[in-house]
């Protein structure tokens, strides 16, 4: 599904650089076969490389005809106390090393082409800057190690089906006042530990661990444009997707974005206080295109390289944000591997979401995939499976959802299970299965199986997929809600407008019973816990705290649903049956229970699927209003899931094979007996 942002859309309206961007191009005679001619550099040294006697500083740039260097002792403001020309090196680079101990200055490149002087821009592949990122710094990284950084290990992760995703925006944890959180707004209000709401309840860090999630994904974090790190007083808020600098921590959410090592210190900490408590890191990465296109850092040293142009010369804009980085040309490809490595060795980052991952083609993909799993083969990665707009590369190379079959032990997300369970995305007043919608009921069995191939799904009938489009479970992200779009709660409100909330929180169940009960890797949108509003925003990237933050208040308001979803985060955690770990297990294991009706379906999970302790599982969704009988295999069943409580310890046991499976709710239950015998065997 296309996702636009309408912060670059505004900017294009407003400033007109795309039309300058396309004569600048044009001019200089940029094309894709003159980018062939650029010669390749295969070193690792691009950047700097500090030690406390010298500064070597390499960029890549064949077009140059001269580059300076420039020092500077503040991140913003003030003259270079140094310009230093730096030499011609070997295939396309340029270089300058530079003695003494540089630790703290600041420094730009600018670079001289056809005769004209470009911007002065940090280093692209800078690790740290300054002040919104305009200079970068020379940073002994070995100093922003936060104690025990040498010890910090990734939680344990077996399998990736084993993984329960947390999507947040680091603003949102902690800047509500109920937060109790003192670092709001910060990497180090992610590190607080013990923080209760005024009702005594645990919020931020403390809270996650309660909750039991085993991942959480971070929107971007990485330096970003569109808050201003000098006014950091005044109320900004932004999603963060407009890249700047890609190798940088975000400013804003540091205690002081001028020092360049503050940022990169406090982001560790964040990332040990984390695996500390057993939650993995991922990031949310936008390697698709930068925040500006003509004035961009890569733009500045090597004109046009970094982008696909399209068929007139222009930046093509797959992204809808101005432009699309060119990923399948060797140098950009080169420089997203080694940013994605540079966050897994400095800063032990334990997964990847690209976004626009259908952007990029496929060769990078698997190539980001084999580096990052040479390094520990539990990192994981999953995209977005589509463009925002038309690209030049080719289908057969876009690293979409129709080909993730050609992915490497990489995941994408899926909209066909979201969209039948709350509906169309786009089509804010359609219902879903859970609100009852009909004609979605083969959408959400594809969705029971993780997008994989088994023969009682009707693959022409699932809403958007025609034929599996994953290898196995751990290549689909299931879920309902995401930072994009109306939360669930806003969107049951939004298309059932008539119903009381306790009628639609019956549905809300049922959609997070649905994610977290599927096969797959379960993905939840930051607040679901809590019943997470935005007021009714859909596009909220540049809205006011008020409307992103967790209100932790609500986790008082709605105790019945953060009781339920911990309950079904402990469920799936304790049963391998919900975890299978490839398609031909979920194949023998799995079956559908025939039903005629159209809003309901189930299946049984039979035989001790993947190990588990539970020789049978029976689970109903039933998305329509009206209570309606299902018959299960003979057996002892103990429901653990009546659609309003998960209870492992006292579940009420039915003895009969007729169970009525009332509105809008999911039923959960498990015989320890093979079906057909336990009754035998009691009498
Ligand atoms: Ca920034």
């Amino acid at each position: 599904m296309l996702k636009i942002r309408k912060v670059m859309r505004n900017r294009l309206a407003k400033f007109g650089l795309m039309v300058l961007g396309l004569f600048s191009i044009a001019a200089m005679d940029l094309s894709e076969s003159n980018f062939n001619e650029y010669p390749v550099y295969e070193g690792k040294d691009l950047g700097l490389t500090y030690t406390v006697k010298s500064s070597a500083f390499k960029v890549w740039s064949p077009p140059v005809t001269q580059l300076l260097l420039r020092f500077y002792e503040t991140g913003m403001g003030g003259k270079a106390s140094k310009t230093i020309k730096m030499k011609k090196g070997p295939q396309g680079t340029w270089g300058a090393v530079v003695k003494g101990n540089l630790q703290g200055r600041y420094y730009t490149f600018q670079a001289q082409i056809d005769g004209k002087w470009m911007d002065e821009v940090p280093d692209p592949y800078a690790y740290a800057v300054g002040t919104n990122g305009k200079r970068a710094q020379v940073v002994d990284l070995k100093l922003t190690n936060p104690v025990g950084w040498d010890f910090d290990n990734r939680p344990a992760l077996k399998n990736p089906t084993d993984i329960i995703l947390y999507e947040l925006h680091l603003r949102d944890l902690s800047t509500h006042p109920s937060s109790g959180i003192t670092n709001k707004g910060k990497y180090l209000g992610l590190t607080e530990e013990k923080t209760r709401n005024p009702e005594g309840q645990f919020t931020g860090l403390e809270h996650l661990k309660e909750l039991g999630i085993t991942h959480v994904h971070l929107l971007p974090v990485f330096d970003y444009m569109s808050v201003d790190e000098s006014r950091l007083d005044e109320p900004q808020f932004n999603w963060g997707y407009d890249p700047q600098n890609y190798n940088v921590p975000e400013g804003s959410y540091s205690s002081n974005p001028e020092d360049g090592a503050t940022r990169i210190r406090e982001f560790k900490q964040m990332v040990r206080a984390l695996h500390n408590s057993g939650i993995r890191v991922v990031m949310d990465v936008v390697y698709n295109h930068t925040g500006v296109t003509d004035k961009s850092n890569f733009n500045q040293l090597v004109p046009g390289y970094y982008y696909r142009q399209n068929d007139k010369g222009g930046f093509s804009d797959a992204s809808a944000c101005g432009n699309e980085t060119a990923s399948e040309r060797p140098m950009v490809r080169k420089f997203i591997i080694e940013s994605v490595l540079h966050w897994v060795k400095e800063y032990h980052v334990d997964g990847f979401r690209f976004d626009l991952m259908g952007i990029h083609d496929i060769e990078t993909m698997n190539q980001i995939s084999k580096a990052v799993h040479a390094i520990d083969p539990s990192i994981f990665l999953y995209g977005e499976g589509w463009t925002a707009g038309a690209s030049p590369l080719p289908d057969d190379q876009k690293a979409i959802k129709a080909n993730v079959l050609k992915l490497d032990k990489i995941a994408a997300f899926s909209d066909d299970l979201r969209d039948a369970i709350r509906g169309h995305v786009f089509t804010h007043k359609e219902k879903g299965f859970v609100s009852g919608k009909a004609g979605l009921k083969e959408s959400v069995k594809f969705g029971v199986v993780a997008s994989t191939w088994h023969p009682e799904v009707d693959y022409s009938k699932v809403n958007y997929s025609k034929a599996a489009w994953a290898n196995g479970p751990d290549q689909t992200i299931s879920y309902a809600s995401c930072h994009d779009n109306h939360t669930l709660w806003d969107r049951l409100a939004i298309n059932n407008p008539m119903l009381l909330d306790e009628e639609r929180i019956k549905m809300y169940r049922l959609a997070v019973t649905m994610v977290l009960t599927a096969q797959g890797v379960p993905f939840l949108h930051a607040g679901t816990e809590m019943v997470v509003t935005k007021k009714g925003e859909e596009n909220s990237y540049n809205k006011p705290d008020e409307i992103n933050q967790l209100d932790w208040t609500r986790k008082y308001q709605y105790k019945e649903m953060f009781d339920y979803v911990k309950g079904l985060i402990a469920l799936r955690k304790a049963h391998p049956a919900f975890r299978m770990t490839s398609a031909a297990m979920i194949r023998e294991h799995l079956k559908f229970i025939p039903s005629t009706e159209e809003n309901l379906t189930g299946f049984i999970l039979s035989n001790h699927a993947n190990g588990d302790p539970w020789h049978t599982i029976a689970v109903i969704y039933n998305g329509s209003d009206q209570v309606h009988p299902v018959i299960l295999p003979r057996a002892e069943w103990k429901v653990v899931g009546n659609g309003e409580l998960i209870d492992v310890k006292n579940p009420p046991v039915i003895r009969n094979s007729g169970v009525l499976v009332p509105g809008n709710s999911a039923l959960i239950l498990y015989t320890t007996n093979a079906p057909g015998q336990s009754n035998a065997a009691e009498k």
